[in-house]
């Protein structure tokens, strides 16, 4: 789960991560409220999406009055902003954030998250603040400091201290011992609160040698979440995919892709795998779609209405191994909701398992286009033909 930038700051700020003093505003008039309520003389107005890049597509104003603050968010409140990381349909802003603008000395970036290869959090630094991560991993990859931490032990000053010798704050002015805070509070952030990602960019050092946190993004590991009843009030439904959450409503594991296959399969495993073959007869998968062991007709036919309304979708493969769960059972609920769709793609079913025969008898008999196959190979070679000749 993803949180807004205005409350990872509040939540890192409880854990004595220093962040410029501001408000969140939902309207006009809150925001009149908050800018009043900020000292000046610079008031930065921020879009709240859940998508970076926020900056150069207009969604974040550094302004140096009171009235340009409110002229800044009547114009981002409500605005549509295009980022790259939105895509070009871009995200309806809702809230705003402002805070009193930072004298900014230099703009550095601090990133932690989980990290698979080692087992344990790894911590991240750049001399680049501002610029995306992963461009400065690709083009200067030397520029980029880690360090990891034992979950065992959990970190120590010397890790965050080489942090901060590697970022080229100096013993002057106490930006060392200003870092070092910041790290360790983050951290103890970071691992409280189940966090996989955060990603402080910029982390900026003031003019007068403070360390604090410009910009904020947190994300947190869902399979925690139920230990964590504050934050899963943080969530906001307005930037979750619909398609996403109304599969999570009836128990189905939907992650949308970008191909314009779609997928019904019972398992992760055999989903992967499926995902793999039609890569490999070259199609490309729209989803990723688990129904689980148990599915249910109702759940198959509302696992078809999620696939079928992401308009890329062009062509569907169903994929279930009946173990515990019979092959009949899927087809009813394959055909079901065929027919409740009024189904315009090609769809190929590949079913194998207990009452493998009687599933197979079921949709033969329903007078719909169900292209039948043995094996995945030749259903994922069966779908992508089918897409390619009726496009
Ligand atoms: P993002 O573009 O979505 O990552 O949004 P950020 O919160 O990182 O803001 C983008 C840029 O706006 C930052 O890199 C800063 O250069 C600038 N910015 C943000 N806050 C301030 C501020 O308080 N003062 C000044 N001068 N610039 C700011
Ligand atoms: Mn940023």
């Amino acid at each position: 789960m993803n949180i807004h930038e205005h409350q990872a700051k509040a939540l890192l700020a409880k854990y004595g991560v220093p962040v410029p003093k501001g408000g969140v505003a939902y309207s006009l008039e809150e925001a009149r409220k908050v800018v009043d309520g900020l000292a000046g003389p610079v008031w930065v107005v921020k879009a709240q999406i859940h998508a970076g890049g926020r900056g150069k597509g207009g969604g974040v104003k550094v302004t140096k009055s009171a009235d340009d603050a409110m002229a800044a968010a009547k114009a981002i409140l409500g605005m549509n902003l295009v980022t790259h990381q939105t895509g070009p349909q871009g995200r309806k802003v809702n809230r705003i954030y402002v805070e009193e603008g930072s004298d900014i000395a230099r703009e550095l970036y601090l990133g932690a998250v989980v990290d698979r290869d080692f087992g344990g959090v790894t911590i991240m630094a750049s001399t680049e603040g501002g610029m995306e991560i992963e461009e400065v991993a690709a083009k200067t990859p030397e520029k980029i400091i880690k360090v990891r931490i034992d979950p065992a032990i959990g970190i120590q000053p010397f890790h965050a201290r080489r942090i901060a010798f590697g970022l080229g704050l100096g013993l002057e002015g106490k930006q060392v011992g200003a870092a070092v805070k910041f790290i360790l509070a983050l951290y103890r952030a970071f691992t409280d609160t189940d966090a996989s990602l955060v990603e402080i960019n910029p982390l900026v050092v003031t003019g007068a040698g403070e360390v604090i946190a410009l910009d904020a993004k947190m994300n947190f590991d869902d399979n925690a979440l139920y230990r964590h009843k504050d934050l899963q009030e943080l969530r906001d439904p307005d930037e979750e995919d619909p398609a996403e959450r109304r599969a999570a409503e009836f128990d189905l594991n939907y992650i949308k892709l970008d191909g314009n296959i779609g997928c019904m399969v019972n398992g992760a495993g055999l989903a992967m795998a499926t995902m793999d073959i039609i890569k490999l007869n070259g199609g490309a998968p729209a989803n990723f779609l688990d129904v689980g062991g148990g599915a249910t007709k109702e759940k198959v036919t509302e696992a078809f209405k999620i696939i079928l309304s992401d308009p890329n979708v062009e062509g569907i493969l169903v994929n279930i191994f009946g173990g515990i769960m019979r092959c009949d059972v899927i087809a009813e609920g394959v055909v079901a909701a065929a027919r409740e769709v009024k189904l315009s793609v090609p769809l190929v079913v590949r079913l194998e398992g207990t009452n493998v025969a009687l599933g197979k008898k079921i949709m033969a008999e329903s007078g719909l286009p169900i292209l039948s196959a043995d094996d995945l190979g030749s259903a994922a070679e069966k779908v992508v033909k089918a897409v390619k000749e009726a496009a």
